[in-house]
Formats: structure tokens, C-alpha cells, sequence
């Protein structure tokens, strides 16, 4: 009932010449059973969304002001976003919330403002290595969750994200069960707060997600796809993952 997604995370990635890698994912791309989303630098979002053709729903950004405009300088609106041909975009990713020191309210505040804009917001949370060996994790993701999302998320116009900060860009992958334990939890919370609503919000997996571990991790329970930063960069790594999910 929920439709699959992957959506590749560029980062502070990217450039011209690599607008080659999105042509390259050919067939994959053309996936009709799954949503496949990428999510370039500012720059390249426009860029992107024209290689394809005018597909908005492939593209997003990687965070939005929480304002629609004004003095912001070296910002981006959800506005300017939509404009640039986005769908999505990537809000609270914890490089971001370290970064840039975003709490779950500014957050929330950057979920609403994509939401009223009309994109979808995926919205990222997860613990570090530190609040797992405490057992807090499942008392951080909830409060994350709860933080993070404003009322009024629906399926179409949110999608969460669990990333494990110790397993991004590390190569260490949390096992089935602890991924499955944490997204029973997500579901659980959404439940309690969104009702019949929340069984449509769809729950990614991220960090470290490779060509090789991404059928397994597809495989968990309650795994509706994921959120790739350093293989979405290639289509050689970032097509395995797409077929995988397929
Ligand atoms: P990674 O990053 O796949 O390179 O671990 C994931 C992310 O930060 O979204």
C-alpha cells in the first residue's frame, strides 16, 4: 500500500558533469514501481529537474527556510524550491542539525512551511553512537518525531527518515532488528498522533545504505526504502540499490 522510495542524497556533492550520472541510471530510473527521488545541491536542482525532462517529482532540495522570504542571506525558500522544478525536500538531516545547530521546532517550522508550500518533506532524525549504548534510542527518535512534525502530515506530504547518526558515511549498519525496533516505534508514535493517516507516511532507512546490504535492509519490517548519501553520487552504485528495492 505504500509505495516504495528511494532518494539519494548529494550533499555538498555535485556539479555539472555529474548531471551525466542521473542520465546513466537508464532503466533503473524508469522504475515504475518504485519512487525514486534525488536530492542535488541548490544549484543543480533546476538543472536536474530539466535533464528530466520537466519530472518534478524526481528532484528535491536538501532544506528550506522556515520564512517564505526576506533577509536571509546564503538561504533558500520552499518557494524558490518548487520554482526550480523540486517535489521534495530534505529537512532536519543531522549534518544539518549539527551544521547549522537546527532544533526539532525550527525543523517543524521548515516541515510547515514545505508542506503549505506543496512539497514533501522528508523529514530526518536519529540517534547518535552514544545515546545507543545509553538505551535512549527509542526516547530520542519519539522525541525527534515529535518535535520535528508539524500537525497535518500526511502521506503525500511527509516522509520520515530514520538515520542513525553513527551509521552515516561510516559503513556501519544497524542490524534488521534494530532498524525493525525503531521503526515500529516511529509507526507507533505516528499512529498515536495521526491515526488512520500515519499507516501512509512511509519510513526510509539511512546510513550506509550500499549496493550490497540494500536488498537485506529492504527486507525488514517496516522498511519502505531509503535515504542514500554517498551511493546515490554514482549510478553505478546508486541502480543496484533502485533494483533492489524493486
Ligand atoms: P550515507 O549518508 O549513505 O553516505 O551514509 C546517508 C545520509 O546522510 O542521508
Amino acid at each position: 500500500m505504500r509505495r516504495k522510495l528511494v532518494a539519494g542524497n548529494w550533499k555538498m556533492n555535485g556539479t555539472n558533469a555529474d548531471l551525466k550520472e542521473i542520465e546513466a541510471l537508464g532503466i533503473a530510473w524508469a522504475a515504475p514501481r518504485v519512487d525514486i527521488v534525488v536530492c542535488p545541491p541548490a544549484t543543480l536542482v533546476s538543472r536536474m529537474a530539466f535533464a528530466l525532462g520537466g519530472q518534478r517529482s524526481r528532484v528535491g532540495g536538501q532544506d528550506c527556510h522556515a520564512e517564505a522570504s526576506g533577509a536571509h542571506t546564503g538561504d533558500i525558500s520552499a518557494e524558490m524550491l518548487k520554482e526550480s522544478g523540486a517535489r521534495y525536500v530534505i529537512l532536519g538531516h543531522s549534518e544539518r542539525r549539527a551544521d547549522h545547530h537546527e532544533t526539532d521546532e525550527m525543523v517543524r517550522a521548515k516541515t510547515e512551511m514545505a508542506h503549505k508550500t506543496g512539497l514533501t518533506a522528508i523529514v530526518c532524525l536519529g540517534e547518535t553512537d552514544a545515546q545507543r549504548e545509553a538505551g535512549e534510542t527509542l526516547d530520542i527518535v519519539a522525541a525527534q518525531l515529535a518535535g520535528s512534525l508539524p500537525d497535518g502530515a500526511t502521506g503525500a506530504n511527509t516522509v520520515v527518515a530514520y538515520e542513525p547518526i553513527w551509521a552515516i558515511g561510516t559503513g556501519k549498519v544497524p542490524s534488521l532488528e534494530q532498524i525493525g525496533e525503531v521503526h515500529e516505534a516511529l509507526r507507533t508514535k505516528l499512529r498515536e498522533r495521526f491515526g488512520d493517516e500515519a499507516d501512509a507516511i512511509r519510513l526510509l532507512y539511512g546510513g550506509s545504505v550500499k549496493p550490497d546490504n540494500a536488498a537485506e535492509i529492504f527486507g525488514g519490517a517496516d522498511v519502505d526504502g531509503a535515504l542514500v548519501g554517498g551511493a546515490s553520487l554514482k549510478s553505478t552504485d546508486f541502480s543496484p540499490i533502485i533494483s533492489a528495492l524493486e
